[in-house]
């Protein structure tokens, strides 16, 4: 591959750990030429990262990371391409991120519940203005001693039945599509394969998806193993998706894996990017 692409990465706009120039500049040390900055529910990020990748002569595009219920599980769509000062997506985008603060509260109270307190005021200060997600409470929980690493501190406190789960009504599929698509972007099934749906309600949430304007799915990413590499191919075949890849980088130490890591789509994949003139640059 002549250039190499990472569509999916956060910075501590959210609850990645780099700065977004930092995660450009720490993108720009791993080889990548084209990247897109996906916090969670926030693109206010996009300016500092677009000035920094100017100065590394690297292209930046435009996502969005959206959380969405769907049949009473949380899933996430990445906007690509979006415009960050559509006002419609800026609105829906401020109302998630009320909700989430008030999320955080009652995971706090929960939190407190088990014994652990003022777990809602330690994650805000982690959280340095920026959204609160679980993340700032893995990380304040393994900070404090009550667990050992990210991974045993989720299944101990942060998923469904344990005392730091709030079981959170985010925006529906539709509206997350289509706030990314009337912006512009194109939307894209993050990470399919670590949502447990099972095949039935998989092939049904790629129909849906579709109907509403979805276009792609990440085939390739950090949390993917190389048999979900080649079941997503499928997949996207199967529905006329095109495939994307990004490596869902949050910082050192945190992350599924390090940038620049990732193999190329499999073949028979349509790369999201086959028409991006961002692309086309690096392309010879
Ligand atoms: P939230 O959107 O607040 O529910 O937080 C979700 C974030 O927590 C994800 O974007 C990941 O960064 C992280 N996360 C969720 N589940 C896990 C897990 N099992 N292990 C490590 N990180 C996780
Ligand atoms: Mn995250
Ligand atoms: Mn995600
Ligand atoms: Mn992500």
């Amino acid at each position: 591959m002549p250039f190499k692409i990472d569509l999916h990465a956060h910075s501590n706009i959210s609850d990645g750990l780099f700065t977004p120039a930092e995660l450009v500049a720490h993108a720009a040390s791993q080889g990548i030429n084209i990247l897109a900055l996906t916090d969670h529910d926030d693109v206010s990020g996009l300016a500092a990262a677009r000035e920094a990748a100017a100065e590394h002569n690297m292209q930046l595009i435009n996502g969005v990371e959206i959380s969405v219920t769907w049949k009473k599980r949380t899933l996430h769509i990445v906007g690509l391409k979006i415009d960050p000062e559509n006002l419609t997506l800026k609105n829906a985008l401020d109302s998630v991120r009320v909700g989430r603060d008030l999320r955080a509260q009652e995971m706090g109270e929960g939190l407190a519940k088990a014994g652990i307190l003022d777990a809602y005021n330690g994650v805000k200060l982690l959280a340095n203005q920026s959204i609160i997600t679980r993340m700032h409470f893995a990380r304040f929980l393994v900070e404090n001693n009550h667990a050992k690493d990210a991974k045993s501190v989720f299944k101990k406190y942060l998923v469904k039945g344990k005392p730091g789960f709030v079981d959170h009504q985010w925006m529906n599929l539709e509206q997350a599509v289509s706030l990314i698509t009337a912006s512009g972007g194109t939307a894209v099934i993050a990470h399919p394969g670590r949502y447990d749906l099972g095949s039935v309600n998989m092939l049904e949430l790629m129909h849906e998806f579709r109907s509403y304007g979805g276009t792609a799915i990440e085939v390739v990413t950090g949390s993917h193993t190389p048999p979900q590499y080649q079941q997503f191919a499928k997949i996207a075949h199967q529905f006329g998706l095109m495939s994307s890849q990004g490596s869902d980088y949050h910082g050192k130490g945190i992350s599924f894996m390090e940038m620049g890591r990732l193999p190329a789509l499999p073949s028979n994949c349509v790369p999201v990017w086959q028409d991006w003139p961002e692309v086309g640059m690096f392309a010879h």
